[in-house]
């Protein structure tokens, strides 16, 4: 469905991210995974999709808090695969704190990374996409875009900033065949929960399995944690005729967290 698209997906070397590039390889688009890690792991992976998938695979190891950069890797993931067509604004980190006492540098680095990295490659995404009349813009944002929790001060801002970024993205894009919405999950099982669990049990003197059953799964109704693969068909499905007219949504994904 997607032969001949490029998708660039951020953070896309762990969890979640990885998940939603690895479906967009497999549905035929070429792709940039950005992100962090051991740097024969994530070449295993990059030529994996590439012998798996046939399409194009380049990896930008770009730190997006650095603003300057982002321009850059665009640019360079143009060149070597093609346009952006697809953008998924999904690497993001977690700080849990109580608010007297949240480090200032990590408020700084979540505003960076959660939110103005995405305001960044929207902006440098958005031209060819309104030169192409086609374009896909999905931001993972979380339930934390539509409701708060405590000691979570930086990443609740982050994505209900990300939430309200979604809708003037939506909104401007709409008669340029643009797309843009936001992918809200609950609680997935990843590198960036496992941190969140630790914290969490430090935080509040908890053991870690009181934290999964306690604090996380405590909101999520059904009591099970949404699967990577889970968003990550979701986001495909976001990049299909079949979602053509939804714009400017936030999309929650959490086994019924917000419904309460
Ligand atoms: P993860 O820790 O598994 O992956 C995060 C990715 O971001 C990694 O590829 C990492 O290398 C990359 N990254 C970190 N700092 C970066 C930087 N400065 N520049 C570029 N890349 C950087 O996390 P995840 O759980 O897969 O989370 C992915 C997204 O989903 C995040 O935006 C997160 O807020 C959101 N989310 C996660 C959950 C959850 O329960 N896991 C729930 C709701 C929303």
């Amino acid at each position: 469905m997607l032969q001949g698209k490029t998708a660039l997906v951020t953070g896309s070397t762990s969890g979640i991210g990885k998940a939603i590039v690895t479906r967009l390889a497999e549905a035929g688009a070429n792709v940039v995974i950005n992100g962090f890690g051991d740097a024969d792991e994530i070449e295993a992976f990059r030529a994996g999709l590439v012998t798996d998938h046939g399409i194009k695979a380049h990896y930008a190891n770009t730190d997006l808090t650095k603003s300057d950069l982002i321009d850059d890797m665009i640019a360079e993931a143009s060149s070597e695969v093609g346009p952006i067509d697809i953008l998924v604004n999904n690497a993001g980190v977690q700080h849990v704190s109580p608010i007297e006492e949240f480090p200032e540098e990590k408020w700084d680095l979540i505003i960076a990374l959660n939110l103005s990295a995405a305001f960044h490659t929207i902006r440098f995404v958005m031209p060819h996409m309104k030169k192409a009349g086609w374009g896909r813009i999905i931001n993972t944002a979380s339930a934390h875009a539509l409701v708060a929790s405590p000691y979570k001060a930086a990443y609740v801002a982050a994505k209900h900033g990300i939430a309200g970024l979604t809708k003037v993205v939506a909104l401007e894009g709409a008669t340029h065949g643009l797309r843009c919405n936001a992918i809200c999950p609950g609680y997935v099982h990843t590198p960036l929960v496992d941190g969140q669990i630790a914290d969490t049990a430090k935080s509040r003197g908890i053991s870690e399995e009181e934290v999964k059953r306690d604090v996380l799964l405590a909101a999520q109704p059904t009591k099970e944690f949404v699967t990577s693969e889970q968003i990550a068909e979701f986001a495909h499905f976001l990049c299909s005729p079949a979602a053509d007219q939804i714009n400017g949504a936030l999309l929650p994904v959490d086994g019924g967290w917000v419904a309460q």
